[in-house]
């Protein structure tokens, strides 16, 4: 039988999502002896989530709802390999080692822990493979970034690390987080140095090391409210030894150790990201969709490219509605008031649901996607300091509706519909599925609210937050439309608030609190530059918008600079973030995980071409808007809404 040899660039949770389908398939039926050659300098499985990062640096997702492994609820993904999800994994004493880092209350599926633990379980999933793969399959961990991929005469591919090169048939790139070549800051040494001007630090990863220059007689300004804010809050905070201390009312106080610098926070809207909701909804519960159907965008996508505000938003916004009211009636009213409802609401057009709203609901409490996505009232913006006093009750009443949870509060509910419904909004964004403008759009002002209303940091972060401020530790009272610059001959940089012109803070440190998502013409590998200039990839537009990424087909091959599928070569994840909408998630059990999917589908086709059977999905025209049925069946965890 002949030998096969595989490539995989980069092993972190994509690689080793097309490893795990491999074993998985390989474990069921040989297609041949398959050498695979996993490239990654890193620890392999890990990828960004370094085991020896500090445990204030949380995963944003509860335990039970990580996994490395496909199950029953994956479409086209084969065989099953059963392990653990982050959660099972942590409750294994035999697997995590967790000893005495174990909490007094246990390990629950609820819970956040540390993306340390979650590094560990990645790299813990990456042996488990390797003890699983069969005696065909020899798996070679290369401790080495790729830096070179050059096509050869029969189609195979060499693949140069700095001192090596080594010959494969197939070949996968699951490169993930990769920086941008401009991120090169000289950091000074102390306030003295920084006192030349303001430091400005693009890329704050890794955190500890990135930021341990700043003393406490520094001002740090943080450019962004987002997750990357809360990492840097902690690194600046229980980093330096200070703690958050439970209050009698349950809050939490800041016992400051006087090694933190002086912070301040602006960003676009004023706002930081909502608090995750207590989870009600356990492992694999999700929102059903009732208006943002797959099969509906599908049909739609058929005839033309869509809109994202006209053909899309209307449905997302009809089952926010659903699931706020039907949460309201419940709590407010009976649960068979709540059924009654919905029972109208699902069969009515829209002017009729408003009609409804009308009837059940007083106007006080009516959803109001408004007031959701620019919540700041008028009153709030007369003086900064009343914007302050606003801001702290807002944060306060985020924090309410988190606690009464995803399924019993309305409110958190209908934000969680968004999440819950990623992979319908997926459906119509991903493969251009939206016209230019639309998708420019989404991109520059969906998605942030997106990430503000439905993936936001634990509860517990907007509590240590308010803590924060009340400590006087760190200002975010600048509010919308802040902006940090230097003016005129001046070399510090200043935030200063877009409302109130005399509210501002010159800064020692401005850290610009995000994860870069540049173009891969703009790497600092010379790898993804190398496969641009040689043409065997090209970036990703949408007519004339360069959304991001390289383009693939719907299996995920990649595009050359001719618009030819490459049949032997895949790319899944961040390398295809702009084709694909929202790569950067972990996969979920028990939801027919779009990562798993993917992986599925891509390995399918690979192992069908290595055993030469006919079994391979049939190429797309690529300029095709349109999802095939199969295409769409990737979409059928949305419950039975494909037929
Ligand atoms: C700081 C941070 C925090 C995050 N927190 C969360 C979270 O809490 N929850 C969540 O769901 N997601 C989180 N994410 C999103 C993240 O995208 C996913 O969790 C996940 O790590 C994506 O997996 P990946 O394999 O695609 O990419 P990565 O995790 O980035 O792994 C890619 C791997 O490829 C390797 N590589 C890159 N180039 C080469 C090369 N040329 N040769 C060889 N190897 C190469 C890298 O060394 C790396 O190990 C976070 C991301 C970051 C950056």
């Amino acid at each position: 039988m002949k030998t096969v040899r595989v490539g995989i660039i980069g092993v972190g949770p994509r690689g080793l999502t097309i490893l795990e389908r491999i074993v998985a398939n390989e474990r069921v039926k040989k297609s041949a002896d398959l050498h695979i050659y996993l490239f990654d300098p890193s620890p392999p499985g890990v990828g960004c989530h370094d085991p020896e990062q500090d445990d204030y640096l949380l995963v944003n997702t509860v335990a039970g709802q990580i996994t490395q492994f496909s199950d029953s609820s994956v479409v086209g993904a084969g065989p099953i390999l059963e392990g653990p999800s982050f959660h099972e994994w942590l409750e294994d004493d035999n697997c995590s080692r967790l000893g005495a880092r174990r909490s007094d209350h246990g390990i629950s599926p609820d819970g956040y822990y540390s993306r340390a633990l979650f590094g560990r379980y990645l790299h813990w999933v990456y042996h488990y493979l390797v003890a699983l793969a069969p005696a065909h399959v020899k798996i070679n961990l290369i401790r080495d970034s790729v830096v070179a991929a050059e096509s050869l005469a029969d189609g195979s591919w060499a693949l140069s690390t700095k001192f090596d090169s080594f010959c494969v048939n197939y070949l996968f790139l699951t490169s993930g987080h990769t920086k941008p070549a401009e991120r090169e800051a000289k950091q000074p040494r102390s306030k003295a140095e920084s006192e030349s001007g303001t430091t400005v630090i693009s890329d704050p990863y890794p955190i500890r090391e990135t930021l341990s220059f700043i003393t406490p007689d520094m001002t740090v300004g943080i450019e962004g409210m987002g997750l990357t804010t809360f990492d840097i809050l902690g690194a600046l905070t229980v980093g330096r030894g200070g703690r958050f201390v439970n209050t009698p009312s349950g809050g939490k106080q800041y016992i400051a150790s006087g090694r933190e610098p002086r912070l301040a926070a602006f960003s676009r809207s004023g706002l930081p990201l909502t608090a995750r909701a207590a989870n009600q909804k356990g492992v694999s519960v999700q929102y059903r969709a009732r208006f943002l159907l797959a099969d509906k965008i599908r049909m739609l996508r058929a005839t033309r490219k869509l809109d994202f505000l006209t053909d899309v938003f209307p449905l997302l916004l009809a089952d926010m509605q659903f699931a706020y009211y039907e949460a309201y009636l419940r709590g407010r009213r009976d649960p068979v008031t709540s059924m009654l409802f919905c029972n109208q609401f699902l069969c009515a057009d829209v002017a009729e649901r408003e009609a409804l709203i009308k009837q059940y609901i007083p106007a006080q409490d009516q959803f109001s996607w408004g007031s959701l996505i620019a919540p700041i009232p008028s009153s709030a913006l007369t003086t900064a300091l009343d914007f302050q006093t606003w801001l702290i009750g807002h944060l306060r009443e985020d924090l309410v509706e988190a606690k009464k949870g995803n399924v019993d509060g309305p409110l958190k509910a209908a934000c969680d519909v968004v999440r819950d419904l990623r992979d319908c909004l997926r459906s119509a964004i991903d493969f251009g599925g939206l016209t230019e403008e639309s998708h420019r759009w989404v991109l520059s002002e969906f998605a942030p609210i997106m990430n503000r209303i439905a993936v936001g940091p634990p509860a517990s972060r907007i509590a240590e937050l308010l803590a924060l401020v009340d400590a006087g530790v760190i200002d975010i009272g600048f509010g919308p439309g802040a902006a940090c610059q230097a003016s005129g001959a001046q070399k510090t940089m200043r935030i200063t608030s877009a409302r109130w012109p005399e509210r501002g803070i010159d800064v020692d440190v401005l850290v610009q609190a995000r994860i870069s998502m540049h173009s891969p013409a703009n790497d600092a590998s010379p790898l993804l530059r190398g496969m641009l200039k040689a043409g065997y990839v090209r970036l990703f537009h949408n007519e004339a918008f360069h959304a991001g990424g390289i383009e693939v087909d719907r299996n995920f091959n990649w595009v050359s600079s001719a618009g030819q599928a490459i049949e032997n070569a895949w790319a899944l994840g961040i390398p295809t973030e702009g084709v694909k909408f929202y790569t950067f998630v972990v996969p979920r059990s028990g939801v027919n995980s779009t990562a798993l999917v993917d992986a599925g589908r891509a390995v399918t086709k690979m192992l069908s071409m290595v055993a030469g059977t006919a079994s391979v999905p049939p190429t797309e025209v690529l300029d095709s808007a349109v999802p095939t049925t199969e295409y769409a069946s990737a979409f059928a965890s949305l419950y039975g809404a494909l037929s």
